[in-house]
């Protein structure tokens, strides 16, 4: 597969563009998306995953098959809400969150490249900074530095961060998400430092996350499709655009997927995009739903190259945006009508269901469910008067002692904390 910049550099392999993760002039790594040969349903979904992937890594040095069952070690499970509206499960992996699935697929790609040793560098909002490290962990020739700003992600979160140990090292930084973000931005300027540590980032601009991705979209739809129910309407929870990109890619290869609605919280960059045509980034504004805390969306730049046209865009993409507020409604509604507790983020998703039906949308709808409400226990629990048991590999991770240094947020703190091999 021959992968371009959107700013026009390439074309260069599949496996350059996953080792690279940025293009070299900045932009962001692209394919061609044509329809192609119909995608089977599989019995499990590695195997619809690589009948999926298997015609984009032709003349590559990866095996699709091999990758898609070295990462789909679990499923994506469908769970009915009501009649006609479908949670997409997509927490059943190490971390309890849909990043598991990009993570481990990209680890496992770039192990299979026979890299020289690398230093996996990420800043992270909460859950991309753990899924990385459950993916890199113990992995040989990997060692992974997690920046998470102090005090702005969940308890549970701050656990999972540091609870991996050996080649992981967590750093809880004294600053904002976008100060761990500028020093990681800093760190790859500095070409010495890259070459030192063979530095190399894993973050969701990476096309080896928004590759596999799309295989839960494809499976989904396809179990849909049989049931009588296809092509389906789907809304994904949003903030870099990563999932909802996936769902779009999938859809654009000829998958039976519908109307694409995206759900932001209060940050309403993307909604407001497409209502007024201008891109306006803007400084992100803490909410509930705080893995979408994005005001800056990178993948933007992708969703412009692979839709230049804005009237195509509208009809078959809209956007939408929730408060708090709304957030805390949903999650007790949905609990109270149907015993499910979602995250708050899964709760962005099925509060826009809610407004697509009092709009007399009556399709039948797939919601992605982005993490399990266990993670976010302290939003949660409150609002439906239960306890929410963690599913088993975050429990046992919680079980872990966790440690994690301080790091004040300049290039220079992060240079001597990278020397200093643990
Ligand atoms: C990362 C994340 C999102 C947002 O996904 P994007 O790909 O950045 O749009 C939503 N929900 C959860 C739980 C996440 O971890």
């Amino acid at each position: 597969m021959q992968c371009t910049s959107t700013r026009g550099a390439g074309p260069v392999s599949l496996a350059k563009a996953l080792a690279e993760g940025l293009a070299p002039d900045g932009g962001l790594y692209v394919i061609p998306l044509d329809a192609r040969p119909a995608v089977t349903l599989g019995t499990t979904l590695a195997e619809t995953a690589t009948t999926l992937l298997t015609p984009l890594f032709q003349h590559e040095t990866l095996d699709a098959q091999a990758l898609c069952h070295a990462a789909f070690t679990f499923d994506a499970p469908l769970l009915p809400i009501d009649d006609d509206s479908f949670l997409l499960e997509l927490f059943h992996g190490p971390t309890a969150a849909f990043k598991d699935f990009g993570a481990r697929f990209l680890a496992e790609a770039l192990s299979r490249l026979g890299l020289p040793p690398t230093t996996i560098l990420v800043a992270t909002s909460g859950d991309t900074g753990a899924a990385v490290a459950a993916a890199f962990h113990r992995r040989p020739g990997f060692r992974v530095v997690i920046l998470y700003p102090d005090g702005r992600v969940s308890a549970r979160q701050a656990h999972q961060l540091g609870a991996f140990g050996d080649n992981v090292r967590t750093f809880k930084v004294r600053g904002s998400f976008d100060d761990c973000q500028r020093v990681v931005k800093e760190a790859f300027a500095d070409k010495a430092l890259v070459a030192a540590h063979g530095l190399s980032s894993a973050n969701s601009i990476s096309l080896g996350r928004l590759l596999p991705q799309m295989a839960y979209y494809a499976h989904a739809s396809l179990v849909l499709q049989q049931r009588g129910l296809g092509p389906i309407d789907v809304i994904v929870p949003t903030g870099n655009l990563g999932n909802a990109l996936a769902c779009l890619m999938a859809k654009r290869l000829g998958l039976p997927i519908g109307h694409v609605t995206l759900a932001t919280n209060a940050n309403r960059v993307v909604p407001d995009f497409f209502s007024t045509g201008t891109y306006a980034p803007k400084p992100s504004v803490a909410t509930l739903a705080n893995a979408m805390d994005v005001g800056a969306p990178s993948n933007l730049e992708r969703l412009r190259h692979w839709w230049p046209d804005e009237a195509a865009l509208r009809r078959e993409i809209s956007a939408d945006w929730v408060d708090d507020e709304t957030i805390r409604r949903t999650i007790g509604t949905v609990w109270r009508a149907t015993r499910t507790a979602i995250c708050p983020h899964t709760a962005c998703g099925v509060a826009v269901r809610d407004r697509l039906r009092a709009k007399g949308h009556t399709k039948p709808l797939l919601i992605a469910a982005t993490a399990h409400p266990a993670k976010f226990e302290t939003v949660v629990e409150p609002l439906i008067g239960q306890t929410v048991e963690p599913p088993d590999p975050l429990a046992a991770l919680l079980q872990k002692p966790a440690i994690a240094n301080p790091l004040e947020p300049t290039l220079a703190a992060l240079t001597a904390a990278l020397v200093r091999r643990a």
